[in-house]
């Protein structure tokens, strides 16, 4: 089956034509596609015939609602989708003054292991398409009622190693005639793939980057963060230095405090030597508590941040949505799959 929708409008066009189409078809497919059409029989801009082989031909499977939360406090909504497959992936609604943000997933699972992280624990399942990345800003903006203008790449997955199809998103959401959100507008989060952020910085896209650093020493990152021992911290710096030099574009450091493992003074003091010369946003996370996992949220946020500020380094608290509703980093799916291993046992 062709997976139309993770096709660029070019390549749509490219196929219209081989069968035989105009040219015009491939913008009026895409135009379905990305309007959220569930069958080709809706399209009924096409001719009956090619709307009938397309569907022979062309896979078009939206995700289904597996799950939905609301939270009470804040109005954070998050998603468990279904995919074709069965496999199941996150995505949360933010609603902030500056806009409805997207939280998506990349992969199904993933195998960075970072101590903290709910995603990792039971490892990667495979990458995610471009289309269905797509779908979940789609149907989390069609479902919800609520108009998108902001996506954070930072649910379920590391981006940087599903780089490929995640390129192919990018030029997919920011199409004028698809969803037309701006780059400006598309934070990629990343545990510090350094071979991703080098060929991101070559691209020279104007989305904002942001390195999930959480340890500015490499002792204390190869502990928690496995990646740190392929990449080391020296060497990501190092990175994130030609990424600004080549792009312009400042760097969000991810932060999470971590009780007595992040939260030394030492650590505010270093990590501010090491952004020295480049203008990095420090995002300070309170760890979100993970019942698998022994490490505890910091109770030093508001020292540290006043420790990195001395030293002129901006610094923000991450505001916590969705506290009500697991709405933390592969919580959710973490949570079905306990449930649905409890509903065999118990046969
Ligand atoms: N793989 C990418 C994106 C997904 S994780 C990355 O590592 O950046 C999104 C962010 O949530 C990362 O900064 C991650 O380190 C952080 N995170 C994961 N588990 C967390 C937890 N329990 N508490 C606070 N932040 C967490």
């Amino acid at each position: 089956m062709i997976d139309l929708k993770s096709m660029s409008q070019q390549e749509i066009t490219d196929l219209m034509r081989s069968l035989g189409q105009p040219a015009f078809r491939g913008k009026q497919v895409f135009i379905w596609l990305h309007k959220g059409a569930r069958s080709f029989e809706e399209m009924t801009n096409l001719p009956k015939p090619l709307r009938e082989s397309l569907a022979q031909t062309c896979q078009l499977t939206p995700p289904k609602v597996a799950r939905k939360q609301i939270s009470r406090q804040d109005g954070t909504i998050k998603y468990l989708w279904e995919l074709a497959d069965g496999n199941c992936i996150e995505s949360v609604l933010m609603r902030y003054h500056h806009g409805n943000t997207v939280c998506i997933s990349s992969q199904v699972g993933c195998r960075m292991g970072c101590a903290f992280c709910a995603s990792t624990i039971a490892g990667k399942v495979r990458n995610l398409t471009p289309a269905e990345m797509l779908d979940q800003v789609l149907f989390t903006q069609l479902d919800s009622g609520l108009e998108i203008s902001n996506i954070v790449l930072m649910g379920i997955g590391e981006p940087m190693d599903n780089l490929d199809a995640v390129l192919k998103f990018l030029e997919l959401v920011n199409h004028p005639d698809g969803m037309n959100i701006g780059m400006r507008h598309i934070s990629l989060s990343t545990c510090g793939v350094i071979p991703g952020i080098r060929r991101l910085a070559e691209l020279g896209l104007q989305l904002t980057l942001s390195v999930s650093l959480h340890a500015p020493d490499s002792e204390t990152r190869s502990k928690i963060m496995p990646v740190n021992r392929a990449y080391d911290v020296e060497e990501l710096f190092a990175a994130c230095h030609d990424y600004f030099r080549k792009t312009g574009r400042r760097i969000s450091f991810e932060y999470a405090m971590i009780d007595g493992v992040t939260d030394h003074d030492w650590q505010a003091d270093l990590l501010a030597r090491k952004i020295q010369g480049m203008p990095g946003h420090v995002n300070l996370i309170p760890l979100n508590d993970v019942v698998e996992s022994p490490l505890k949220p910091s109770k030093r946020v508001a020292a540290f941040q006043r420790r990195l500020e001395s030293h002129g380094i901006t610094a923000t608290v991450r505001r916590s949505l969705g506290g009500d509703i697991d709405a933390s980093c592969g919580q959710l799916r973490r949570k079905a799959m306990e449930e649905a291993k409890k509903g065999e046992d118990s046969q």
